[in-house]
């Protein structure tokens, strides 16, 4: 299956492409790792990207889309693949059909799994680190035996700068405001499912599973 994966920060999107990978043996395809991976290679893609990384630029939509293609081209992806963090615009998007009109193939689905703004503030306001360790914990969800200090290593835990409520209200205005265009793209094309991702973990698992036509 060739899945397209959208969520905001807090959405549990992490997780749950784990867990999709490993159930239809598909490759976890991430933009992040992607540039890695091009960088350490030394491909000249991947040194294209990392000048503009290196000077603190974007990189621009055609190394990207150059990047992706190279990946999609990797044998691993023939028995098929989860895009995570890529298409991020419609522009993208539009690339994309492209190399895929290359290699013959069709998307199968567009997960969107959906989070209200104010569990996805609490999700992520309540995110705490260890000074110490870097374990993570959650006031709410995962919390610490003793207030503040790593059950691990007995470490100081922390909240990150990018966690504080303004930051996080910022980020998710951005994620909106990029991907609201995206999801009416792919809503226009009939393969788009919404998943609720309000519910516990396991039924987030399910819904999707389910939106797949699995029962897993
Ligand atoms: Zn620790």
């Amino acid at each position: 299956m060739r899945i397209i994966l959208l969520g905001p920060p807090g959405s549990g999107k992490g997780t749950q492409a784990e867990f999709i990978k490993k159930k239809l043996g598909i490759s976890h395809i991430s933009t992040g790792d992607m540039f890695r991976k091009a960088i350490e290679e030394g491909t000249e893609l991947g040194r294209k990207a990392k000048e503009y990384l290196d000077s603190g630029q974007l990189v621009p939509d055609e190394i990207t889309v150059g990047i992706v293609r190279e990946r999609l081209n990797e044998s691993d992806c023939e028995r098929g693949f989860l895009l995570d963090g890529f298409p991020r615009t419609v522009t993208q998007a539009e690339a994309l059909d492209e190399i895929l009109k290359e290699k013959g193939v069709e998307l199968d689905a567009v997960i969107n799994i959906n989070v209200s703004r104010e569990e996805l503030i609490k999700r992520l306001t309540g995110r705490r680190i260890c000074r110490n360790c870097g374990a993570t914990y959650h006031i709410i969800f995962n919390p610490p035996a003793v207030e503040n200090t790593c059950d691990k290593c007995g470490g100081e835990l922390y909240q990150r700068k990018d966690d504080t409520e303004e930051t996080i209200i910022n980020r998710l205005e951005v994620y909106k405001k990029q991907t609201e265009p995206l999801i009416q793209y792919y809503e226009n094309r009939g393969i788009l499912k919404n998943i609720d991702g309000g519910q516990s973990i396991d039924e987030v698992t399910r819904e999707i599973g389910i939106s797949l036509g699995r029962d897993w």
